[in-house]
């Protein structure tokens, strides 16, 4: 695909288009049919093709016309079932069973089509690229006029894995400490969720957060994560009573039912005071459904829970949110953290954004911190909990036992 047709399927992905298909359709023996019609013929076959096709399709559904290889693209946004995609491409197939007339010359218009679906065979444009045109591949190299994408064809874990991920219990959490600046105490532990996958290794959280959104586990994710992270914790909480636990609660978790509740259940299971958990949450979470997620922000943070505003300063409208939402404390992105001692504008933006917090009565975190300059920097700033490798990496809760961090951390005695 080129880089306009991707561009397309980006932004289709980027939007809340459900389930989505590519097809890509070859026209074969190509150069044959261009040297018997001729420039202006040629033109005139990429006219009728387009419209032909645009006519089969749906509303909102997008031809893109073709890239340099020949193909043209079709995005298919919110298809009801994986068959649609499949019907789609035959229809199109139907349509030229029989020659047409192109600038005076009888053609008959051999397609070949490859099929890919997002979430079930990848959830990004490369992917969905990639699985569409190695599709097609077999469909032109086999003779074939439609082929699916196979999972084979596919550069990582996806739907299925996970689900079974899930369930076979192959998750795991891990615990970054937050330092208090002023007293040098570990004060929480930020829980981050892990997959290892038998074969393809470490998943990125990102990578399996979105496959999770694409193929509607987020639901099953968050209560999964939850439950994993409040029960190690509680484990931790034997040893340091007043250990604040820090959960990120993903964008698409905000819009499923019943997530107060289950909040509220897992405190309650795990006997956790809820000042002692903060939810921290992005502004693309917040951005899906402000009024929505204004209401359950209010009803959590009333319920005495903490909510931290996540990476702050990344997006645009971190600001509105400020004006919105019950935030008790404001994570610095690492952006504006990893290289603070060397970079003058950094610092001059961290500065501001430490005194902004504590304009608003918030609390400000940095994370990012990898090197010892820049916690002396943030201390003197005044900045009041701090996070990076420089103090630790993520860690499994064994690991945090025997950490030199952990030492000054009040314990039960
Ligand atoms: P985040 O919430 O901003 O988490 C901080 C990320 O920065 C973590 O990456 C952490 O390992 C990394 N990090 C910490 N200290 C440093 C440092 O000094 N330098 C650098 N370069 N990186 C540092 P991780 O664990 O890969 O997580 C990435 C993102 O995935 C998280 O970003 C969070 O948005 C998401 N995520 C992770 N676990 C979960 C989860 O259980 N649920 C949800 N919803 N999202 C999660
Ligand atoms: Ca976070
Ligand atoms: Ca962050």
């Amino acid at each position: 695909m080129d880089a306009a047709q991707l561009g397309a399927l980006e932004n289709l992905l980027a939007g809340d288009a459900g389930r989505c298909g590519l097809l890509l359709i070859h026209l074969r023996r190509r150069r044959a049919l261009q040297a018997r019609l001729g420039l202006a013929g040629q033109q005139a076959l990429q006219v009728l093709l387009r419209d032909r096709i645009a006519r089969l399709l749906r509303d909102g559904d997008q031809i893109c016309a073709p890239g340099s290889a020949g193909e043209f693209a079709v995005l298919l946004p919110n298809l009801l079932s994986v068959g649609h995609a499949q019907m789609a491409a035959q229809r199109i197939l139907r349509e030229f069973e029989h020659p047409v007339e192109v600038d005076g010359h009888s053609v008959l218009i051999n397609l070949a089509i490859g099929v890919a679906l997002c979430p079930e065979h990848a959830v990004d444009a490369a992917g969905l690229s990639r699985s569409a045109l190695l599709a097609l591949d077999r469909a032109v190299l086999g003779g074939k006029r439609l082929e699916m994408a196979e999972r084979s064809d596919l550069p990582g874990p996806q739907t299925e894995d996970l689900r079974h991920a899930l369930l076979e219990n192959q998750l795991g959490m891990v615990f970054q400490p937050q330092l208090d600046l002023r007293t040098g105490e570990v004060v929480a532990v930020e829980a981050l969720a892990r997959w290892h996958h038998p074969h393809w290794g470490d998943v990125a959280p990102e990578q399996f957060i979105r496959l999770a959104e694409r193929a509607g586990l987020a639901g099953e994710l968050t209560r999964w994560s939850l439950n994993a992270a409040l029960r190690q914790h509680a484990q931790l909480r034997r040893r340091w009573p007043e250990l604040a636990c820090a959960f990120n609660l993903s964008p698409k978790s905000f819009g499923q039912t019943g997530l107060i509740e289950q909040i509220l259940a897992a405190l309650r299971l795990w006997d956790l005071p809820p000042r002692l958990l903060s939810l921290e949450v992005t502004e693309t979470a917040v951005l899906e459904d402000p009024d929505y997620s204004g209401w359950m922000l209010g009803q959590l943070s009333a319920a005495g829970v903490e909510i931290a505003l996540d990476d702050f300063g990344r997006g645009f409208s971190s600001f509105t949110y400020l004006r919105h939402f019950p935030v008790s404390e404001l994570k610095i992105d690492q952006l504006f953290v990893n290289e603070l001692a060397s970079q003058k504008r950094d610092q001059q933006i961290v500065r501001s954004m430490i005194e902004l917090s504590h304009q608003l009565g918030l609390r400000a975190v940095a994370e990012g911190v990898e090197e010892p300059c820049t916690l002396r920097l943030l201390t003197a700033m005044g900045c009041d909990r701090a996070q990076g490798y420089h103090i630790a990496r993520p860690l499994a809760p064994e690991e945090l036992h025997g950490h030199p961090c952990m030492e000054s951390t009040g314990e039960t005695v």
